[in-house]
């Protein structure tokens, strides 16, 4: 199986990316990982995408064409995936579709979690992250046992600066500006298949579980 997952900042993509990794054995690949990784590191990618990101805007799209060829181009390359913020654009759209072709691993399906704006907003807004083992939280839903301390690692617990209000709601702007022409992409390929991400994580999953396994 080889999956994009589509849906707004805070939808849960990440989440549900993960669960298909642990459970299904797919590849997660996550441009924002890759891109925060260079940031953190900063690496020439980093040193570009770092402005981008911190106000919420898009990294151009031959920076993040670039980092996903090189990764399937790699002798390494995973057969099977799920792609987890990429792609965001029409352009980045065919962009992966020419690599996947030129190596031979076309998608199989697209699957777009849509979820409300205000909660988005809420769950964006109450997020929390471990800076050193990336260890996720949500401040009123799931907070970590001791205050601002990642369970996992004992790390201090930040927020992500394009988690902020203002880039998140740049965040959503863009996303809303930008997503019809890659659902249209997909849709015209009857690759599209849409899942409503509002409820428990596990219940989405399921959800999700059931289109891999009816696919295979
Ligand atoms: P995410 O964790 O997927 O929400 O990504 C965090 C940030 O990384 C985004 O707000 C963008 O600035 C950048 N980014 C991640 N993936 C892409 C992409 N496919 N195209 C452009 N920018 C991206």
């Amino acid at each position: 199986m080889r999956l994009v997952l589509l849906g707004p900042p805070g939808s849960g993509k990440g989440t549900q990316a993960h669960l298909l990794q642990e459970r299904c054995g797919l590849a997660h690949i996550s441009t924002g990982d890759i891109l925060r990784q260079a940031v953190r590191q900063n690496t020439p990618l980093g040193q570009v995408a770092r402005p981008y990101m911190e106000q919420g805007r898009y990294v151009p799209d031959d920076v993040v064409n670039g980092v996903i060829a090189e990764r399937f181009r790699r002798a390494d390359r995973p057969e099977r995936f799920v792609l987890d913020g990429y792609p965001r654009t029409r352009p980045q759209a065919e962009a992966l579709d020419a690599v996947l072709h030129e190596v031979g691993l076309p998608l199989h399906r697209v699957v777009l979690l849509t979820v409300p704006d205000e909660e988005l907003v809420q769950r964006i807004s109450g997020r929390r992250s471990c800076p050193k083992c990336g260890a996720v939280y949500h401040l009123p839903r799931h907070p970590p046992q001791r205050e601002n301390q990642c369970d996992r690692c004992g790390a201090p617990l930040v927020q992500r600066a394009d988690d902020r209000e203002e880039a998140v709601r740049e965040r959503l702007r863009v996303y809303h500006a930008t997503l019809p022409q890659v659902i249209d992409y997909y849709r015209e390929q009857g690759k599209l298949i849409e899942i409503n991400g509002l409820g428990a994580p596990q219940d989405i999953f399921q959800r999700l579980s059931d289109i891999v396994s009816a696919d295979k």
